[in-house]
């Protein structure tokens, strides 16, 4: 039978393509095989929030600590040894990630500005934002959409200038994102309320602001600064309904 592929994987999410990719730089000719045809094709990995986290653990806390909040958030479902597999791999994706920033030949060679770190993420991501927050110090901002804290006390983490993004017809977090806003007193921060945006797209209606907000934050453009603060700031009027303190 004439060989096609070394490799078939199941699935286009993180899963599958970083499986593809990392089997295409160990030499090997994979395919995905993705069920979903359209371009934007629906997945977890498009909706995460992009915070790299493992049931809300940092990635780099031990393996028996990570295993063990894998198996507990299961309620009885998880298999141990696919929760120690995750666990185990979770920091080597870290390290991974910045070796290949300057690794000859590949295709992330010198991309990754490690120096300037934001830390961001959209309902449940937002909540490990905080979380992350406490542990990182080298993040230099974070972004938290439509998604507040339970206990109201995630801003106790914050260091660094903070981003809050809610919608006014979000039912599940805007209560809590206000609550944020308004016990945080230790750090910078900027609320814009999204009328019109709901929990989940939140998200995308916020991302003019949180491209202007990085562009400040992580690319020295100060001149943003006068789009959140200030009498005639840009992401003020209209459908964003903005406060801000401790500028
Ligand atoms: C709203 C939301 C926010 C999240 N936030 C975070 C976060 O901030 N941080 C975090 O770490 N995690 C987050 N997660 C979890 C994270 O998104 C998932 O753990 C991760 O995306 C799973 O990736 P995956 O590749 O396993 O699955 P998916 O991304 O779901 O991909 C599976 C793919 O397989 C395809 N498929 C399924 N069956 C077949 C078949 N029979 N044949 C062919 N293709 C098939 C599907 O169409 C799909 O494209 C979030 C999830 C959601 C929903």
């Amino acid at each position: 039978m004439e060989k096609l592929f070394d490799l078939a994987i199941v699935g286009g999410g993180y899963a599958g393509l970083a499986a593809a990719n990392r089997a295409a730089q160990l030499g090997l000719e994979a395919v995905v095989l993705e069920r979903g045809a359209e371009e934007a094709y629906p997945c977890n990995s498009r909706y995460a929030g992009g915070v790299l986290h493992v049931s809300y653990h940092n990635v780099t806390d031990p393996v028996p600590d990570l295993t063990r909040a894998i198996v507990e958030i299961g309620e009885g479902w998880t298999r141990p040894e696919l929760a120690s597999a995750m666990a185990g791999s979770s920091a080597r994706a870290v390290d991974w990630l910045i070796a290949e920033n300057t690794k000859a030949g590949s295709q992330y060679l010198q991309k990754l500005n490690i120096a300037k770190i934001a830390s961001g993420g959209h309902s449940q991501g937002s909540i490990s934002t905080f979380a992350f927050a406490g542990m990182d110090t080298r993040l230099t901002t974070t972004i938290h959409v439509a998604g507040g804290s339970f206990d109201g006390n995630g801003y106790r983490n914050l260091k660094k200038p903070t981003l809050y993004i809610g919608g006014s017809g979000d039912t599940l977090a805007l209560s809590n994102t206000k609550r944020d806003y308004e016990n945080t007193n230790n750090v910078p921060v900027f609320l814009t309320v999204i009328e019109g945006a709901s929990h989940t797209s939140a998200a995308r209606d916020g991302w003019t602001p949180i491209v202007a907000w990085l562009r400040w934050h992580l690319g020295d453009e100060v001149q943003r600064k006068s789009m959140f603060i200030g009498a005639n700031c840009d992401f003020c009027t209209g459908k964003f309904v903005s406060q801000s303190k401790g500028w």
